[in-house]
């Protein structure tokens, strides 16, 4: 990690300023099982509130799209490679490290600050080999 990217990474495990679960774990509801990923304050399909919300780790996705935005805020780094990629029923937009392309397996490769001072961290992806 060469940390020369405008990101500060952070353990993926810990928590964010605000109580927010790490950035490789999904909410779910007890109460319908319907999972998602943004924080909402209340289940999509039951209304449920966050007193029946959990979190489960979410493993290894798959790549739907991808994107790269060469020009960006000059705290942010470029080019910034994006993908869309859905982890079973959960889908979800982060950054991804190096070249993915839609239909590679990506996992979680941690947390990062978007820029400097911001408090908001954003998931990161890596692409995996099978199983790795
Ligand atoms: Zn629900």
């Amino acid at each position: 990690m060469s940390g020369g990217d405008g990101g500060s990474e952070t353990g993926a495990d810990d928590r964010g300023r605000d109580g927010d679960p790490p950035a490789d774990r999904a909410f779910v509801c007890r109460e319908c099982g319907r999972r998602w990923y943004y924080t909402k304050p209340r289940c999509p399909d039951c209304g449920g509130d966050p007193s029946v919300h959990g979190t489960e780790e979410l493993g290894a996705g798959e790549v739907r799209a991808v994107t790269r935005v060469e020009v960006t805020p000059g705290d942010v780094r470029s080019p910034n490679r994006l993908a869309l990629a859905d982890f079973d029923d959960v889908g979800l937009i982060a950054q991804v490290d190096g070249d993915a392309a839609v239909g590679d397996r990506v996992a979680f490769a941690g947390s990062f600050t978007l820029r400097e001072g911001d408090g908001e961290r954003q998931p990161r992806l890596r692409v995996i080999e099978d199983g790795k």
